[in-house]
């Protein structure tokens, strides 16, 4: 029976969320198909394999682990050829990529190498006899756009934050692979990753997001967006372009179609129109609550839950309530 791969995503030796999205996209389609194995690839630095029975936990049967010191950090070439070797080794019938940064550049090389037929940013997928379908968003989320894939493996990178993965009973077999091609062979090597220093939430791991608009008037006022996630707890705070192009929010804060695109649990935005540059980046959100005093904003048209008022009278009055609320817990 054939089985499915994943490509699961580490960043300074520690798995990312998008790794467990892609094992348990994996699961479902392998279970899909009839109950094939789910094999995941793994690469890192010397240490990296500690981390691979984790994968297991989130329906992996087998995890090949990559360990190369020069492979801390994602190595394009290197990467792309292990994969495709490990694709052509056997028989499969999907592969799933996170569409990160790093996996948006690694399938489309592994397509290319295959042959092989690649949905991008996908945020729904079914089997189909002989087919994958595959779903994305395009012209800023106003369309979804219906993929069909043809012959194995098919392809898919899956946007962040569309698969919940849950936690079931499996004990991965761990085996090591060697890098298909010499890392030192590598025309292209990333030297470094600069990262933005912060001790916040990375909007793209949260599953909470509380995120403010021109509404606020000052970058003062953000406090009432902060002091919101703050009681919430394990909350990041998104912003939109209008509040980052004012210089009240980092330009990093900045949610929508030249910003962050994010699929959280919940969405909660404060005094923020629902431009639809805005919506591109975050209408995935599972559950949308939208506070505005203009009961004709755009943003109510995709809210779940939405309060008509003022934000400076509502935001502090429902943090306390949430802070109360947790304080009896
Ligand atoms: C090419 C291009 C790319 C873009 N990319 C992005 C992007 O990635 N992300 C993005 O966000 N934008 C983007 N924009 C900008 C986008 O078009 C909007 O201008 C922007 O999203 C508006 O931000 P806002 O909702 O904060 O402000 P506004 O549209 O000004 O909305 C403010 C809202 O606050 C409400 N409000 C005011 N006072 C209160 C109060 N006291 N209580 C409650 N509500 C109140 C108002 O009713 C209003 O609805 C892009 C634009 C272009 C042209």
């Amino acid at each position: 029976m054939a089985a499915v791969l994943a490509v699961a995503e580490a960043r300074n030796g520690e798995l990312r969320k998008v790794a467990f999205e892609a094992v348990a996209a994996a699961r479902q389609a392998a279970d899909a198909s009839g109950g094939g194995e789910v094999h995941a690839m793994l690469f890192g630095a010397p240490g990296i394999s500690a981390r691979a029975e984790a994968l297991g936990r989130f329906g992996a049967d087998v995890v090949s682990v990559v360990e190369h010191e020069a492979l801390g950090r994602y190595s394009p070439e290197v990467f792309a050829a292990t994969v495709a070797e490990r694709l052509r080794a056997s028989d499969y019938r999907a592969a799933f990529f996170a569409a990160s940064a790093e996996g948006r550049d690694l399938a489309p090389r592994v397509a290319a190498k295959l042959g092989a037929s690649l949905a991008s940013d996908v945020t729904d997928f079914q089997l189909q006899g002989d087919a994958v379908i595959a779903r994305h968003p395009a012209y800023t989320g106003k369309v979804i756009v219906t993929l069909r894939l043809m012959g194995s493996p098919a392809l898919l990178s899956l946007r962040p934050g569309s698969i919940t993965p849950s936690e079931q009973p499996r004990t991965a077999r761990v085996e090591t692979m060697a890098p298909a091609m010499d890392p030192a062979a590598a025309r292209v090597t990333v030297t470094e990753l600069s990262a933005q220093i912060s001790t916040r939430l990375d909007l793209g791991e949260a599953s909470i997001i509380v995120s403010g608009g021109r509404g606020l008037r000052t970058a003062e006022n953000f406090k009432l967006v902060e002091d919101l996630a703050a009681a919430i707890g394990n909350a990041a705070v998104g912003a939109t372009r209008a509040v980052t192009d004012d210089g009240w929010r980092p330009a990093t804060d900045q949610i929508g179609q030249t910003g962050r695109l994010v699929s959280p649990d919940l969405y909660i935005a404060v005094g923020i129109s629902g431009a639809v540059q805005h919506l591109a980046g975050m209408r995935n959100a599972k559950t949308i609550v939208a506070i505005n005093k203009d009961k004709d904003a755009p943003i109510f048209k995709i809210a779940d839950y939405g309060i008509v008022g003022d934000l400076f009278e509502i935001v502090p009055r429902l943090t306390e309530e949430i802070r109360k609320v947790r304080q009896n817990q």
